[in-house]
């Protein structure tokens, strides 16, 4: 090599070097300050948008937020144009492990044979769709494998926290807890002890007070952040009535004693009336579904500030699908479907603290946000139902003090979507910018598309809904 060309292959590898060092930087170094900037701003409080909405972060928190906030010399800023900038969004009611959308008895076929790792695997794929629609935290009800002792919602969950994985912060729930024959009882439907044994607590099922306190106590022993009960009967199990009430005022009154003396909030899947009466007498915070609901339980639920969580999208799903399910499912469903809408009207009416959840896996994941069409539709305001989906959860789920609306302080969980939600609520189901924890998680379109409808479910696990 003479001189010359020895110089340029120099100057060549001093400029490959720089170059690389460049692409090698991440996007934005922890210290750094990245601005977030849209025409229009949802901050989780406000009755009204704010205009000119400008979000300052450094690191995973934000630092100001305000309208037409200064920009700090040196700052990142992301101009997001014509959008509206909002806390991230969070579902109160998800199960992140499981996806019950296909055929039912096709699921029920391969509940028998799919390997749990696989269904874990499968999982990764909902996280990232669900927070890629601008869901950055779910709180998820129950994950079972019939035959199973793994715990696949912690096991997501913690790969989460650890950066192992993209995904929405995560509250699990581990094995929902339920009576012998009830709808959470994996082997029901099947002929009598096919699988060797009856459940037991160690599987979620309990009966008697003694028992449910033991089933409490295994799952937050196993990494339970909730605790997750059927107190009536469902709509996609097979050996029960959908409204009947499945746990005695006793095993009710030992369930919710037990969990909050271990500080865990308790969240009761319950359709019937009779049922909700007594989980709200108990003390429960949350209300799942509670389709068969009277006025008077309402107002019950108003005056103990019980939250319910209306999960509109399970049953949109299963009514748009009937064929999916057998006859006596399809009942129920018809059942609750026809009751659901009145009870909804009734509550925000009423002004009953209304979180939001959708029952994720009914339907394919991250499809969430067509809830709020749903609620809107049936008579909240655009900014409740928005509010419902930040605020108010986070209250729920007892991390108000760290997100759930876009103040100084609190975790940069931050997402925009296209023009004005509270003209068209369906904007918050085109969500184009999603930042969690400070980290951007999509700016633009998504990464990985939707779960995709399927009639051939190859993804299973024991009801839930
Ligand atoms: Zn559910």
């Amino acid at each position: 090599m003479n001189v010359l060309a020895c110089r340029r292959f120099c100057a060549w590898l001093v400029l490959a070097i720089f170059a690389f060092t460049i692409c090698a930087i991440p996007i934005w170094a922890a210290d750094n300050v990245v601005v977030l900037k849209a025409e229009r701003m949802f901050d989780g409080k406000s009755k009204t948008l704010v205009q000119h909405g400008v979000v300052i972060i450094q690191g995973d928190k934000i630092v100001d937020v305000g309208s037409n906030l200064a920009i700090p010399s040196g700052a990142q800023v992301i101009d997001l144009g014509d959008a509206t900038l909002a806390p991230g969004f969070m579902d109160a009611h998800t199960h992140l492990t499981l996806d019950y959308s296909g055929d039912y008895n096709v699921r029920r076929l391969h509940e028998l044979d799919l390997n749990v790792s696989e269904q874990a695997i499968k999982a990764t794929t909902y996280a990232r769709a669900t927070v890629e629609a601008g869901f950055t935290t779910v709180r998820d009800l129950g994950s079972r494998f019939v035959g199973s002792r793994e715990f696949v919602d912690v096991a997501l969950r913690n790969s989460i926290n650890k950066g192992v994985i993209v995904g929405p912060r995560m509250l699990v729930a581990t094995k929902g807890i339920g009576a012998t024959g009830g709808h959470f009882d994996p082997t029901s439907g099947f002929r009598d002890f096919l699988f060797g044994r009856e459940p037991d607590y160690t599987d979620g099922i309990a009966n008697g007070p003694e028992e449910i306190r033991e089933a409490v106590r295994f799952e937050v022993k196993n990494g339970a952040d909730v605790i997750k009960a059927a107190v009536s009967g469902g709509v996609l199990s097979l050996a029960d009535e959908v409204d009947t009430p499945q746990l005695t005022p006793a095993e009710m009154a030992a369930l919710i004693d037990e969990s909050h003396r271990l500080r865990k909030k308790v969240a009761v899947h319950c359709h019937g009336d009779q049922a909700a009466r007594e989980a709200i007498e108990a003390g429960v915070d949350s209300i799942e579904h509670g389709s068969f609901m009277k006025p008077e339980t309402l107002t019950r639920m108003k005056n103990k500030g019980t939250f319910l969580t209306p999960t509109l999208m399970a049953t949109e799903w299963i009514m748009s699908k009937l064929d999916n399910y057998p006859a006596a499912l399809q009942a129920k469903a018809k059942a609750a479907g026809a009751a659901r809408s009145d009870m909804f009207r009734s509550a925000v009416k009423m002004g009953v603290k209304i979180s939001f959840g959708t029952d994720a896996a009914v339907f394919p994941h991250g499809q969430n946000a067509k809830e709020f069409k749903l609620m809107v539709d049936l008579g909240m305001t655009p900014i409740d139902a928005l509010k419902s989906a930040t605020a108010t959860d986070a209250e729920l789920l007892g991390i108000a003090q760290k997100v759930g609306t876009l103040e100084k302080g609190k975790l940069a969980d931050i997402i925009a979507m296209p023009g004005d939600p509270t003209a068209d609520i369906t904007a918050t189901e085109r969500v184009s910018f999603v930042m969690k924890e400070g980290k951007i998680i999509r700016n633009g379109p998504p990464i990985v598309q939707t779960t995709a409808e399927s009639t051939q479910a190859t993804d299973i696990a024991a009801p839930v809904d």
